[in-house]
């Protein structure tokens, strides 16, 4: 029996250079660099298997604090015992956000895929191998200058139709004002020109109810494919007010950690589809129980962010519409992605095919392959819990 020997926290920096001035214009390195953590996990196993996964946009540099409690779980375990290890800290960080688990569930998918030699979603049990993309953008917000005017969601749109991609989602302008959330939409609708689905994501900086429905009017006047996080935070009646005012289907349940509490939220009539990512839902096994719960309800759950695992999930899914490609940004590409690998994966346009999809990559477990020397050149610190197979 192949038992988990060993887990490594790797620890690192990744900046990320703005390079435009207010105006939007490219002023390479003058603009000030924003710095955050990231963190990898390697798990070995008595065969000589090393699982990895390194974390991308989702999962907080504060998660790593519960690493410690995740580790005693899985360290001298079985690697076959997933949905045990899921269940125990589950239960030990229940008054957590748990998110310092899903790493760690994604590099042991990995392990097990490369002990079966297979892709983790043909173990999971695949449903297709092209993944419908659509592009979200950054937000006009942060100052990455490519989005500063509702021109330029227009024209990002116009793009993403010209280069045959099915999806176009904004996050607005992000300054809590609903008039400037609506000429965003509204222009990303005008560029796309009924040729592809648009969505819009407020990330929940509208503070009222009223100017969520008055965002939801327009998502509806534009046909919108679904409309996500439109108001602060996930109460119930509040949602069930929004999809008995809006036609347009509702996302939300990406700030909503708890397999139980996005089911209840579903089952409630609090939103038209489910949202899970790996990173942040006690990964690619928290994935799947919320799909499958949705797929039981009859409704659909869209997979959060990018990356390989969201890849192979997605890849197992039925019920479920579009790739998340982001965060884009039209002048600078996908500035917020660590650059992590050794094999050439990428998240930008250029990964799209000219069927408007993304691949699953199809090599054992997730299929990359990762750059530790670089990862470890970036201000790293390492942590490794043992324990005896
Ligand atoms: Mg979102």
């Amino acid at each position: 029996m192949d038992v988990i020997t060993e887990l490594e926290v790797i620890e690192f920096d990744h900046s990320v250079s703005y390079g435009y001035d207010a105006s939007g214009s490219p002023v390479p390195g003058t603009a000030p660099t924003r710095s955050t953590r990231r963190f990898g996990v390697r798990v070995h196993t008595s065969a000589g298997i090393v699982g990895e996964y390194v974390t991308l946009w989702s999962a907080p540099p504060t998660a790593t604090g519960q690493i410690a409690a995740c580790a005693r779980a899985v360290v001298g375990k079985p690697l076959a015992y997933r949905e045990r290890f899921w269940d125990d800290v589950n239960r030990s960080l229940t008054k957590t956000d748990r998110i310092g688990y899903g790493a760690i569930d994604i590099a042991l998918w990995d392990a097990l895929g490369k002990t079966a030699g297979q892709p983790i979603a043909a173990l999971l049990g695949q449903y297709r191998d092209r993944l419908p993309a659509y592009v979200s953008t950054v937000g006009g917000g942060h100052g990455l200058g490519g989005l500063a005017t509702p021109e330029s969601y227009r024209d990002y749109a116009a793009l993403c139709v010209e280069r045959g991609v099915p999806g176009y989602k904004i996050h607005g302008p992000g300054t809590g004002k609903v008039r400037d959330e609506v000429a965003a939409l509204q222009a990303a609708a005008e560029g796309a020109a009924g040729r592809i689905d648009v969505m819009t994501d407020p990330g929940q900086t509208l503070a009222t109810l009223a100017d969520a429905l008055r965002l939801g009017a327009v998502c509806d006047e534009v046909g919108a494919f679904w409309w996500e996080d439109p108001m602060r935070d996930d109460a119930r009646l509040g949602h069930q007010i929004l999809r008995q005012r809006v036609r347009t289907p509702l996302l939300i349940t990406e700030m909503v950690r708890g397999l139980d509490q996005r089911v209840e939220l579903a089952v409630s009539g609090a939103t038209d589809f489910l949202r899970a990512d790996p990173e942040l839902d006690m990964g690619i096994t928290g994935v799947m129980k919320t799909a499958h719960a949705a797929e039981a309800l009859g409704i659909d759950m869209e997979v959060h962010a990018s990356g390989p695992a969201q890849r192979h999930c997605m890849a197992a899914i039925r019920n479920t519409n579009y790739y998340e490609l982001g965060l884009l940004d039209p002048l600078s590409g996908n500035p917020l992605l660590p650059d992590v690998y050794a094999d050439g994966y990428r998240e930008d346009l250029d990964a799209v095919g000219q069927d408007g999809c993304v691949g699953v990559p199809d090599g054992p477990g997730l299929g990359v392959s990762y750059d530790w020397d670089r990862i470890g050149a970036q201000n790293a610190d390492r942590r490794v819990f043992r324990g005896s197979p």
